[in-house]
């Protein structure tokens, strides 16, 4: 199979690191655009691909077996290559990808149309694709619907870049979490309020994953989220650190009144069935470490200091709150 030449690409695929979407989980936005494309274009196969260093990642797709695979078996790597549509109406045809293993075994393409997804700064960071298992020559109405869809999914990567609201939960994000604690650091010191933080980590998530599959686990998170919103009060705040682990901020609260909030959370959490589809229901439990803000922190150092607390929660058996007091660093300063 030849390579298509990628002038730019250490720009490319620093585009791509931006964008910071390999290896996350299904998103509803994308797997809505996929659906359509099938729909539409009457193909069996879709998918959102993120042509990588070496592999190409399918962010949504159907009719795909993998969610991964070799860059150098990958249609859309000649796509991105393009900078262009590229149909290819019967791949047993073309020399480019005709001894890839997706055209010789499973899922057996036998007609693709691809069109790169351009990010707002001008980089080709993959594609989207309508395939089909039949041969087949694709209209130029089609191909324009399909760069119509394509739009949307450039524009989707890059809102939920901004995004301060974590699609999953409905917490606030990473992203906006860290606004927000900066801007409550300077107005408790401005005020001389007290403030604290606590951040929380469910215990053996994986293994709720691993017996009850990924969506099992995005509803329990969800669910948490909102065990956890319904605990507190309306002034107080919680963000998704990453994975399944969040922060939770409670301003107007000094270290006892902080420890009696996070120990009700933690009861709420572990006291809650959350349900995971059909009928079934399970309980979790998470660790929690606190940290009221000491005199030079920055959001990260504090963070770096409820995580201690975490760290601490956890070997401690977990399913507990560990507090880092107010620290004899600021008071030695
Ligand atoms: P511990 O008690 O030590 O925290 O154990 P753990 O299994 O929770 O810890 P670990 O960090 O090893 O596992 C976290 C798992 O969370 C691994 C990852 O696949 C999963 N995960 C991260 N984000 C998501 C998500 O958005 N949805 C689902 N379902 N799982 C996720
Ligand atoms: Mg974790
Ligand atoms: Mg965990």
């Amino acid at each position: 199979m030849m390579s298509e030449p990628f002038t730019d690409e250490p720009a490319r695929l620093a585009a791509l690191r931006r964008l910071d979407v390999l290896d996350t989980a299904p998103e509803e936005q994308f797997d809505k655009i996929v659906a359509l494309v099938r729909t539409v274009l009457g193909v069996p196969i879709a998918t959102v691909t993120l042509v990588d260093a070496h592999r190409q990642w399918f962010k949504a797709h159907h009719g795909m077996p993998v969610t991964e695979t070799p860059r150098s078996t990958s249609f859309c790597t000649h796509t991105v290559a393009a900078r262009a549509p590229l149909a290819i109406a019967d791949a047993l045809l073309d020399p480019r990808v005709a001894d890839s293993p997706l055209v010789t075994g499973d899922p057996f393409i036998r007609a693709y149309l691809g069109v790169p997804l351009i990010t707002a700064d001008g980089h080709a960071v993959g594609a989207l694709c309508a395939i089909d298992t039949m041969p087949r020559a694709f209209t130029p109405a089609q191909v324009e619907v399909l760069a119509g869809f394509a739009r949307l999914v450039v524009d989707e990567l890059e809102l939920r870049q901004i995004a301060t609201t974590d699609q999953l939960t409905g917490s606030l994000s990473r992203r906006g979490f860290l606004a927000t604690l900066d801007r409550e650091i300077a107005r408790s010191r401005r005020y001389n309020r007290p403030i604290t933080l606590a951040v929380l980590d469910v215990d053996h998530f994986k293994r709720i994953n691993d017996a009850h599959g990924h969506p099992a686990g995005d509803a329990v998170l969800r669910q948490l989220v909102a065990c956890c919103v319904r605990t507190l009060r309306p002034a107080d705040l919680v963000g998704r650190l990453g994975g399944e682990e969040f922060a939770i901020l409670l301003p107007e609260t000094d270290e006892r009144a902080a420890l009696l909030t996070i120990e009700r959370v933690r009861c709420s959490v572990a006291a809650a069935d959350f349900e995971i589809g059909a009928g079934a229901r399970l309980r979790v439990t998470a660790s929690f470490g606190v940290a009221t803000l000491g005199h030079d922190d920055d959001a990260n150092t504090w963070l770096k200091h409820a995580d201690l607390g975490l760290y601490a929660a956890k070997k401690a058996g977990r399913n507990c709150v560990e507090i880092i007091s107010s620290r004899c660093d600021d008071q030695a300063a």
